[in-house]
C-alpha cells in the first residue's frame, strides 16, 4: 500500500471489538493479569501502553523498521539513544548538527565518557581521519538545519557497517514520507515528532525506529529503564497529527520552492540555501536519496542590521523557535536554535548574524511573500532612513 494511504489509516482497523476509525486512548497504567504467569501484553504502562502502542507500530512501518519507540520529546529520544554507549565509547557527528543535541552530547555525555567529533559526514576522507578504535557510532542529520548540508546516507552507512558502528539518522526535517533512511542502510532513526510528524505545534515529542531483531530488543529495555516515554493522550494527538503528513508535506515543499525563489531574486538576500535549487552542492544527493524537500531553509540578508526590523516587521509569519507546523515560523539561529553551538564552530559552518532560517508553513503562498515583502520593505526604509 502506498504511505499516503497507510498515514491517513493509521490506527483505523486497531479495535475490532468497537470498530472505532479513531484509536482510543487508554489512559491505564496498569493492567490485570489473567492469572498467573499470563498477561493481555500488557502490565505496566512506561513498558508498554496500548494507545502508544499503535503509534509506535505504524511509525516502525513507516520507516520501514522492526520496531518504534514513543518519548516524551526528540531529546528524550536522542538521550535513549545515546544511552546504547559506555563510558570511553566515541562518536562521529554531523557537523551542522541541532544545537541542543550538541549540548546533549556536550554537556552531559562527555560527564559519562562519551566523546564525539564532528565533522562534515559527507567527507568520506574526514570520516576516516576522525574514526578511532573506540568509535561506536555515527549520527548524521540529513538535510541539515539550519544550513540545509546533505549527507549521502547510503554511502555514509555502508562506511558505518564496514566498521562495524551504528548509523543513526536523524529525519526530522524530511519525515519517512519523503525520505526512509532504513531502506538506505541506517540502524537506527530519531525524530523529532514535535516537528513535521505532529505538524500542528502542539505537541512534543520523540520517535525512536530500529532495524534488526537484537537492537531492537536492547532499545526496549533503554526505553523501559530509562522511562522517558510518550503519553497516551500525546501518542493520540501525534497519530491525529501524522494522518495528514502527506498532504501537508506536499504544500509545506510548494510554498518553500515559491518562496525561496522569490528571496533569491530580492536585493536584500544574497544567500538562500536550500536543496530544491540546481546550485545547492547536495542537489544531487538530495534527489537521488528523498522524493522531495522540505520546507525549511535558510537565507543570508544583505546586512545584519535588517535582521531586528525583519523579524519586528513579519506579521504573519511568527517569530519563533521551532519548525515543520502548519504555521510559518521564522527563527534566528545565531542566537536561539544555535546559541548553545560555540561561536567558532558556527562561524565555521556559517551560521552567522546574518542567517535566519524560514520553516514555511501551509498558508498561501501569496500571503506568505506578501508578508516578507513589506517586512523586507520596512527594514530597508529603516536601514536607509538611518533608524538603525
Ligand atoms: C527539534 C529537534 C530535535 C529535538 O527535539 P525536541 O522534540 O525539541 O526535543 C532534534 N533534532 C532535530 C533535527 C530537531 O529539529
Amino acid at each position: 500500500m502506498k504511505i499516503e494511504s497507510r498515514l491517513a489509516q493509521i490506527g483505523s482497523q486497531s479495535s475490532p471489538d468497537t470498530g472505532a476509525i479513531s484509536y482510543p486512548i487508554y489512559q491505564a497504567t496498569a493492567f490485570r493479569h489473567p492469572k498467573l504467569g499470563q498477561s493481555t501484553g500488557f502490565d505496566y504502562a512506561r513498558t508498554k501502553s496500548p494507545t502508544r502502542t499503535i503509534l509506535e507500530d505504524a511509525i516502525a512501518e513507516l520507516e520501514s523498521g522492526d520496531a518504534g519507540f514513543a518519548c516524551s520529546s526528540g531529546m528524550a529520544a536522542l538521550q535513549t539513544i545515546f544511552a546504547l554507549f559506555s563510558q570511553g565509547d566515541h562518536l562521529i557527528v554531523s557537523l551542522d548538527l541541532y544545537g541542543g543535541t550538541y549540548r546533549l552530547l556536550e554537556t552531559i555525555m562527555s560527564r559519562f565518557g562519551v566523546k564525539a567529533t564532528y565533522v562534515d559526514t559527507n567527507d568520506l576522507d574526514a570520516l576516516e581521519a576522525a574514526y578511532l578504535p573506540n568509535t561506536k557510532g555515527i549520527l548524521i542529520e540529513t538535510p541539515t538545519n539550519p544550513l540545509m548540508m546533505v549527507t549521502d546516507i547510503e554511502l555514509v552507512c555502508s562506511w558505518a557497517r564496514k566498521k562495524g558502528v551504528y548509523s543513526i539518522v536523524d529525519n526530522t526535517l524530511l519525515t519517512p514520507f519523503l525520505q526512509r533512511p532504513i531502506e538506505l542502510g541506517a540502524d537506527i532513526i530519531i525524530h523529532s515528532a514535535t516537528k513535521y510528524l505532529g505538524g500542528h505545534n502542539d505537541v512534543l515529542a520523540g520517535l525512536i525506529v530500529t532495524k534488526g531483531k537484537e537492537l531492537s530488543a536492547q532499545m526496549a529495555v533503554l526505553h523501559n529503564s530509562i522511562g522517558a516515554v510518550l503519553g497516551p493522550q500525546d501518542s493520540w494527538l501525534l497519530m491525529r497529527g501524522m494522518k495528514t503528513l502527506a498532504l501537508r508535506m506536499e504544500r509545506h515543499e510548494y510554498n518553500a520552492t515559491v518562496i525561496s525563489k522569490f528571496l533569491l531574486e530580492h536585493p536584500l538576500i544574497n544567500e538562500v540555501y536550500y536543496p530544491a535549487f540546481e546550485s545547492h552542492p547536495g542537489h544531487a544527493i538530495q534527489n537521488k536519496q528523498s522524493r522531495g524537500n522540505t520546507g525549511i531553509f535558510s537565507f543570508k540578508v544583505t546586512d545584519a542590521k535588517l535582521v531586528e526590523p525583519i523579524l519586528r516587521h513579519i506579521k504573519l509569519i511568527a517569530f519563533a523557535e521551532s519548525l515543520g507546523g502548519v504555521e510559518s515560523l521564522m527563527t534566528y539561529p545565531a542566537v536561539q536554535t544555535h546559541a548553545d553551538i560555540p561561536l567558532e564552530i558556527r562561524q565555521k559552518i556559517g551560521v552567522d548574524e546574518r542567517l535566519l532560517r524560514f520553516s514555511v508553513g501551509i498558508e498561501h503562498v501569496d500571503d506568505l511573500v506578501a508578508d516578507l515583502a513589506q517586512a523586507l520593505d520596512l527594514a530597508q526604509a529603516e536601514l536607509e532612513g538611518g533608524a538603525l
